[in-house]
């Protein structure tokens, strides 16, 4: 009988034990920068040649690693070989599967300090977000584990007498899973393991930003002793093999998580049926966020601006569930956005290999281009509070300092676009009803939250508030797996609630059998 899940402990690194065993696992991380990472296929490996180098974000002359990308044709073996070996894998008991996700879970559980490493070097995580992405991504194993356990029991039905009645819950084939590069071992590993451990075989397509904290995973799941063929890395460019994989015939379904318009454009694709297509592709797609905290006059204010601050630039507000919308009621407008800024300004900005600095760099040249763009910008739309330039003295990283705009116009391009970086826009609104309004006039609906000590204006906001994922009293980021299942409406998704209940069905079909007695 397996234990009930419970979240794994994130790691409290003022104890020098732990602080020294991280800077070991860093250490021994730059020792081995610079491999090349082959695509990997049915357990083969392959080289092209054709690589893409993973730069550092902190110092961009410091190359990660590099990986072999794959093309068409490896593309299209990923998909024979997954095709292949579905036909094996989805005989596998449910409980023999999941317990392959038990065994990963303990591997990166052993290993947390090396993939905390990787995350440091490769996306610019600070310690305690790096150490957080791998909690979750061991949450993700733990918990779909048992819910793969969970789906395979007897399930409930109406008895016919004379009848025996099942549901069984099946496999749908092969998945394209697409990752983002933010949560770069949580996200990645969370939609490959539901796929897995629900029967289905994976081509897995990293995210080009952080392919070598992939190829990790990929090693892993070797050591874990998953069959061969059951997750097909072919790291690439989204456009290019990307397209081919999602348009594919042989291609059952896509799990994405990414930006708006990869998510629509993936949405597209699959709604077109391949010549000798037999289903309907399935496509769960996570996309942005232009997340809304509201702070009102009877808010515990020092708690809304601690927590405004930490969501606005934890990972350089990086994350699909940062706050990027600032809504004050005017009453107290100037006091809370005045202190912000303030706290903005002195965040901490560095490498993050150094466990002082609380924010790293952005993640890449294109990102920092946008944001940059974003801040100039933001600078015609509202009064910039501070920041609104590159860190002085970090010339060799993708540093922004925290920005904050103030008095910007809800309909600006800065309160609609997601800039995704260290940009946060403020509103001031005449009271809680027009603070509403703002909050929910964009075409997201990721997170939110309400600082407030009202009652009936918290109760208002849990039926108007209309986000996947609200927080009362509390800041919008950091969801646990199966405390917070987590997945927004609207233009942020499919709604797909990651480390929820609700989530493997995603991944399955169910098949009634009835047998007359
Ligand atoms: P992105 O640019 O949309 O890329 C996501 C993935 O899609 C990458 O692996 C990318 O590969 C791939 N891709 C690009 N074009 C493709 C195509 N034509 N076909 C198939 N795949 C393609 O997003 P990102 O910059 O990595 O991540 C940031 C975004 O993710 C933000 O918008 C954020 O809000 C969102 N996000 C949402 C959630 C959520 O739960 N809702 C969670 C995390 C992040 P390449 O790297 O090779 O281009
Ligand atoms: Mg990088």
């Amino acid at each position: 009988m397996l234990p009930p899940f419970v979240n794994e402990p994130l790691t409290d690194f003022s104890h020098d034990h732990n602080a020294a065993i991280l800077r070991e696992a860093i250490a021994q991380a730059e020792a081995q920068l610079g491999r090349e990472y082959p695509v990997i296929i049915g357990g083969k490996r392959y080289t092209t040649g054709d690589m893409l180098a993973s730069p550092n974000p902190s110092n961009f002359a410091e190359v990660i690693g590099l990986v072999h990308k794959a093309d068409i044709a490896l593309a299209d073996k990923a998909l024979d070989e997954a095709t292949k070996t579905f036909h094996e894998w989805k005989r596998v008991a449910p409980e023999v599967r999941a317990r392959y996700l038990l065994k990963v879970a303990a591997i990166m559980r052993r290993k947390k300090a090396e993939l905390t490493a990787w995350m440091i070097l490769e996306v610019g995580k600070s310690w305690a977000e790096a150490d957080a992405d791998v909690a979750e991504a061991i949450d993700f194993s733990d918990f779909y584990a048992r819910e793969m356990i969970r789906y395979s029991q007897e399930q409930p039905l109406t008895p016919m007498p004379g009848e025996q009645n099942n549901l069984y819950y099946i496999p749908l084939g092969v998945g394209v899973v697409v990752p983002p590069w933010n949560f770069p071992l949580a996200i990645m590993a969370g939609m490959t393991l539901a796929a897995v451990v629900t029967g289905n075989t994976v081509v897995l397509k990293p995210s080009s930003d952080s392919p070598i904290i992939a190829a990790k995973f990929v090693e892993l799941l070797e050591e874990a002793g998953l069959p061969p063929g059951v997750v097909n890395f072919v790291p690439g460019s989204g456009g290019r093999i990307g397209d081919y994989l999602v348009g594919n015939a042989r291609t059952r379904f896509i799990a994405f998580t990414g930006s708006k318009e990869v998510g629509l454009h993936i949405n597209e694709l699959a709604a077109k049926t391949a010549e000798g297509q037999l289903w309907i592709k399935r496509v769960v797609a996570e996309m942005g966020g232009k997340d809304t905290i509201i702070i009102d006059e009877t808010a515990d204010l020092n708690a809304a601006i601690e927590g405004a601050v930490a969501s606005a630039f934890g990972f350089s507000g990086q994350k699909c569930s940062a706050c990027s919308r600032l809504v004050v009621v005017e009453a107290v407008y100037d006091e809370v956005v005045k202190q912000v800024a303030e706290r903005a300004a002195k965040i901490k900005v560095g490498q993050v290999k150094e466990p002082e600095n609380w924010m790293g760099p952005v993640a890449s040249k294109s990102a920092y281009e946008s944001i940059m763009n974003y801040v100039e910008v933001g600078k015609g739309e509202g009064h910039t509070l501070t920041g609104g330039a590159h860190v002085a003295g970090l010339e060799n990283g993708w540093f922004i300092q925290p920005t904050v705009i103030g008095e910007v116009d809800p309909q600006a391009r800065i309160s609609q676009e997601e800039i995704f970086g260290p940009v946060l826009a403020t509103f001031k609104a005449k009271d809680f009803a027009a603070a509403l309004a703002i909050a929910n006039n964009t075409q997201f609906g990721l997170t939110g939250a309400l600082y407030s000590n009202h009652r009936q204006r918290l109760e208002q906001a849990r039926y108007d508030f209309h986000v996947g994922n609200l927080y009362l009293n509390r800041k919008c980021t950091g969801a646990y797996v199966d405390v917070h299942p987590f997945g927004g409406f609207n233009m942020s998704g499919t709604d797909s609630k990651a480390g929820g209940r609700d989530y493997l069905l995603l991944f399955m079909q169910a098949k009634t059998v009835s047998e007359k007695l």
